[in-house]
């Protein structure tokens, strides 16, 4: 690991800081990149990151990038975790959350439980270019978003229809009125696109996009379009986006935590340790992840609660697009 970032701390500074959090105090090595770079979550991260790339190689914006990253996500026709033909809520209705930060203005964009509109992250960066608002939700977002020039259109397909209604035939009541803590094993499926990219000015972007929570309460919002929950980034230090379950992690703001941290000089690793450790120090079992990288191009994730190692991010820069697996170890569950 290269430590030649202005600021950044010695190993005695990082053990001293990730003591005082609670943390193990020996501080890991994470990734580095040159930029101009994507990061960008999943298993559907390698892919986007291949969409976004030609944008950042040719001089775009990470703002163009970002958009293009999530886009490829969004519009995957087999992805049932983003986009449209993917996750339904309580009465079968795919519902999308999303939001985009421009680094050099700190200025964003939101959209929550947008309707019958497939980019959602396009309509969010419409939100933030086109109005002073933050954050538009629900039916009035579809009218936002109509009135922006997208078309309406159903986001059910025949496998959004079928996971329902096999899930409807249970005649069970959604997870989502269970007592808490919950269960990490128990919680229906989830998961977020969330992309970070740095041009080759050195302006950096963040976005993420999900459908939220399978069988969640129609109106839910989750943590994705909100600023320090499920996505933060800051200009001068850098992004890190959340993936997991929405519900707990939201109410820590980890995402922002996260960068805070990274502000201090630690390493994106530790960070986003930190951050998860927060919550499961209050007792939640849960299932969530957090990558973030530095504007200076230093990378590292965390993850609780996928004991299987699933969580991934991936990194594409000049040298290549590379996978990096999280591993469940660093942070551990109570009880
Ligand atoms: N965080 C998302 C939500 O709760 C889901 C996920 O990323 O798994 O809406």
């Amino acid at each position: 690991m290269k430590t030649s970032r202005r600021g950044f701390m010695g190993a005695a500074a990082i053990a001293a800081t990730a003591a005082g959090t609670g943390l193990r105090a020996q501080p890991k090595e994470s990734g580095r990149v040159d930029g101009p770079f994507v990061l960008t979550t999943w298993d559907f991260g390698p892919g986007a990151n291949e969409t976004a790339w030609p944008v950042l190689a040719g001089g775009g914006s990470a703002l163009d990038a970002v958009e293009h990253s999530i886009n490829h996500v969004e519009l995957l026709p087999d992805e049932y975790w983003v986009g449209y033909g993917g996750v339904p809520n309580e009465v079968g209705e795919t519902t999308l959350d999303a939001t985009i930060l421009w680094g050099p203005t700190h200025d964003w964009g939101g959209v929550g439980c947008l309707k019958r509109v497939k980019r959602a992250i396009s309509v969010a960066r419409k939100v933030m270019e086109e109005t002073q608002h933050t954050l538009i939700v629900g039916d009035d977002a579809t009218r936002f978003a109509v009135r922006m020039g997208f078309e309406e259109t159903s986001l059910t397909n025949l496998r959004s229809q079928a996971a329902w209604e096999k899930w409807a035939a249970k005649g069970v009541k959604t997870d989502a009125f269970d007592p808490e803590p919950m269960d990490a094993d128990r919680l229906a499926g989830h998961d977020t696109v969330g992309s970070i990219a740095v041009d080759a000015h050195g302006n950096l972007c963040v976005g993420c996009s999900t459908n939220g929570r399978e069988f969640k309460i129609p109106g839910r919002v989750g943590d994705s379009p909100v600023p320090g929950a499920g996505a933060y980034g800051d200009q001068f230090v850098g992004g890190a986006v959340a993936t997991g379950n929405g519900d707990v992690m939201m109410r820590f703001l980890p995402t922002y935590h996260t960068v805070e941290l990274m502000r201090q000089g630690m390493p994106p690793q530790l960070a986003a340790e930190a951050a998860l450790k927060r919550i499961t120090d209050r007792g939640y079992k849960f299932s969530g992840g957090i990558a973030a990288i530095g504007i200076d191009g230093r990378y590292g994730g965390a993850q609780v609660g996928w004991d299987d190692g699933g969580f991934s991010f991936s990194v594409r820069n000049r040298e290549g697009n590379r996978r990096v697996w999280v591993s469940p170890e660093p942070v551990s569950q109570p009880g």
